[in-house]
């Protein structure tokens, strides 16, 4: 059939496919070269609770500092890397980061900010990412409490029943463990009741028009008294304004997230606002 289509055809196809594979190989290949040479930064965003309105800990984001063209989003590179497997040495790269980060708070004195990190599916499913995980805490000596593993949900939908058991040793040792971008896609409310998760976070899409649309608010309330009731804990993401954050304080949300508080920084700045403990 490909033949039919005629010589040109075929041939337009093939010459895209290899320009793809070619732009990513390079990519690939610049990706690896940044590990190995320190061009990847972990920048940090604050994580507020309600209650008290203080940050309690933060969520570490992954940048890649490329020379002559500044700061690339993790958007841009980490489907690379997990199509390419380079996810695992960057993910562990990004753990050890964030252990080392607990330490050196905890060297100072501080000892109950929690840092939580984005765990791809194709970590999971690697034979040894509970032990990697394990490892890389207890080498950091800091108590696996500090650490949570965000998750998403189509991070175990393939291979869920093996995936499930990982998690569960993790918790185990008492790392924690949040559902990231809950709501966005095919979210099933079947996982809820199967994940070991101590934390939802309500994905920012249901937030953005949380003011003018009172269907967003209505789903957004049923989700947090859905997760209080599971005994979860509920953070809002993606609160860019007053308004929003005065809606999520009035619906009970836990906690929240978001550019009005903070945009991810690096850590000299995330350690301005947080020595003295800034509160909202
Ligand atoms: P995420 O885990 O859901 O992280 C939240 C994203 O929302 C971040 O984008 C953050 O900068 C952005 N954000 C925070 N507050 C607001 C807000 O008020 N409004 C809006 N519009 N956006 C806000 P970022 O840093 O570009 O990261 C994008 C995604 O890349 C993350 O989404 C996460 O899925 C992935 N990612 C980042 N770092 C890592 C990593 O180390 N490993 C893996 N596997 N994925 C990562
Ligand atoms: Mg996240
Ligand atoms: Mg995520
Ligand atoms: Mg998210």
């Amino acid at each position: 059939y490909v033949k039919e289509r005629g010589k040109n055809g075929y041939k337009f196809y093939t010459e895209e496919m290899n320009r793809n594979s070619l732009q990513e190989k390079l990519l690939e290949a610049n990706l690896h070269k940044a590990l190995e040479t320190g061009q990847l930064e972990l920048y940090y965003q604050p994580k507020i609770e309600c209650k008290e309105n203080k940050i309690y800990g933060v969520e570490a984001l992954v940048r890649w500092r490329k020379p002559e063209e500044g700061l690339i989003a993790p958007g841009v590179f980490i489907p690379v890397a997990e199509k390419t497997g380079l996810i695992i040495p960057i993910g562990n790269w990004v753990l050890k980061t964030a252990c080392q980060q607990v330490q050196k708070w905890k060297s100072v004195g501080v000892t109950d900010l929690c840092i939580s990190v984005n765990v791809s599916a194709i970590q999971i499913q690697s034979d040894d990412f509970v032990r990697t995980v394990s490892a890389i805490i207890k080498e950091a000596k800091i108590e696996p409490q500090l650490i949570e593993l965000e998750i998403t949900e189509s991070s175990i939908m393939e291979n869920s029943i093996e995936n499930i058991m990982k998690l569960n040793e993790l918790k185990d040792i008492g790392v924690r463990i949040s559902l990231d971008d809950f709501g966005k896609g095919y979210s099933s409310l079947n996982y809820l009741k199967m994940l070991p998760i101590d934390t939802l976070k309500v994905d920012k899409s249901f937030i953005q028009n949380i003011e003018y649309d009172p269907r967003e608010k209505v789903i957004t309330e049923a989700i947090i008294q859905m997760s209080k009731a599971l005994g979860l804990t509920v953070l809002a993401e993606g609160i860019e304004n007053e308004t929003q954050f005065h809606l999520l304080k009035e619906l009970n949300c836990d906690a929240m997230q978001g550019f009005y508080f903070s945009r991810p920084l690096p850590i000299e700045e995330i350690d301005l606002k947080l020595f003295p403990r800034e509160c909202y």
